[in-house]
């Protein structure tokens, strides 16, 4: 955090002040709350519906939630859910036909309202995650119209984190857990026995307008530095490492190397990896048709590189063995994504290692990898 950049102070319980300052803007809030055992992102409407008190406890293919012993609002990390979920939805309908009564065929675009989300409590790795899917889907040949239509529209009110997870490694990839860009409102918590507030910047035209309404003092310099020390912890307590070091050659050198198939008898190709990525992007569409025969639909789908029937073409598919869809999912998001993107296409959020059901951990294959190509390390042919 920049103690120069004006930084402001909102008392706690002002939360609900912000909201009402997004809500009179015309806003939907996306923020996280407790459902089904997790911490989720979905739309909300109070404070009250934030996981005050709770925090998260993950470690591959583990995730839990346990009660803090005080009233933070933002004391975890990051849950199953991204902006992925409601920038780039796992279902749209695409267009639909319906048969006329004289015969005829009646076609008709999807044309739904497009929502404004203002997202409360993104993290830096998710607004890393954010700016890839821009990538990916705005600043290619093709514009994804969908998603295109909805990031116009949304606003991030991001959260640094003074906690981190067993599962994190944003240190390894640049990407946090400082928010330094990208985001336009930031807050920082700062909870204590004595008081509890946040640090408030403004990263945008379009936030600082909500944030004058709201008429806040500058923060003293002393609550801007309380705040740098909890990011400051946070980011000191992640473990977690990727060795990102000529990572691009190191798996392009590697395609034929045993550990492919040491992992393919632990993946269960469930796909979970691929859903829970806030940067994987893969959809299928499918026809859908009515009983009747009256009427038929286009539909998009999240998809992913798990599945077996991903790369279906003329008869068979390219990649049959589970060995070669985790080497295509890992090398595809550490290596090629370089060649695609300029970039990595991972942010470090550990999500792929916590919901992994058999706990396949993306930064220990790596290392595993890494290790491997030391002397002495036989290797397969696949
Ligand atoms: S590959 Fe895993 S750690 Fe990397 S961005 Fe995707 S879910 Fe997060
Ligand atoms: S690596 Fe884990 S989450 Fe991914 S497909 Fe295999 S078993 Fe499922």
């Amino acid at each position: 955090m920049d103690s120069k950049a004006g930084v402001l102070r909102l008392e706690a319980d002002r939360l609900s002040d912000l909201f009402g300052a997004l809500q009179e803007a015309g806003f939907e809030i996306v923020g996280p709350t407790v459902r089904d055992g997790a911490i989720l992102y979905d739309r909300i409407e109070k404070v009250s519906e934030l996981p005050r008190g709770w925090t998260d406890e993950q470690q591959p293919g583990h995730y839990r939630l346990k009660r803090r012993n005080d009233d933070a609002l933002f004391g975890f990390v990051v849950g199953p859910f991204s902006a992925k979920r409601f920038l780039h939805p796992p279902h749209e309908r695409l267009f639909s036909a319906t048969k006329t009564p004289d015969g005829g065929v009646q076609f008709e675009a999807t044309d739904s309202e497009t929502p404004r989300f203002a997202f409360l409590g993104l993290r830096a790795c998710e607004l890393s995650a954010v700016a890839i899917q821009d990538q990916v889907f705005l600043h290619q040949d093709y514009v994804d119209p969908i998603y295109a239509a909805r990031r116009n529209e949304a606003l991030f009110v991001a959260v640094e984190c003074t906690v981190s997870g067993a599962a994190c490694f944003c240190t390894s990839m640049n990407t946090g857990p400082e928010v330094t860009d990208g985001f336009d409102i930031a807050l920082t918590e700062v909870v204590s026995d004595e008081e509890h507030y946040f640090l408030v910047r403004t990263g945008s035209d379009r936030g600082r307008t909500i944030v004058d309404t709201l008429q806040l003092n500058a923060a003293e310099d002393s609550e801007t530095k309380a705040g740098q020390k909890r990011v400051a912890a946070a980011r000191e307590s992640i473990g977690r490492r990727l060795e990102t070091d000529g990572i691009k050659e190191l798996f392009y050198r590697n395609q034929e190397h045993s550990i492919w198939q040491d992992v393919a008898r632990r993946c269960l190709a469930c796909g979970n990896c691929t859903m829970v990525c806030p940067t994987c992007f893969c959809t299928t569409v499918e026809d859908v048709t009515d009983l009747g025969g009256a009427f038929a639909a286009r539909d998009r789908r999240w998809d992913s590189c798990f599945s077996l029937d991903f790369t279906y073409a003329n008869g068979g598919q390219a990649r049959s063995s589970g060995a070669s869809r985790y080497r295509q999912w890992i090398t595809h998001k550490l290596a090629s994504w370089h060649d695609q993107f300029d970039r990595s296409g991972c942010v470090g959020c550990g999500r792929c290692i916590t919901w992994c059901p058999v706990g396949i951990d993306i930064t220990e294959e790596s290392a595993k990898l890494r290790a491997g190509e030391a002397p002495g390390v036989t290797r397969n042919e696949q």
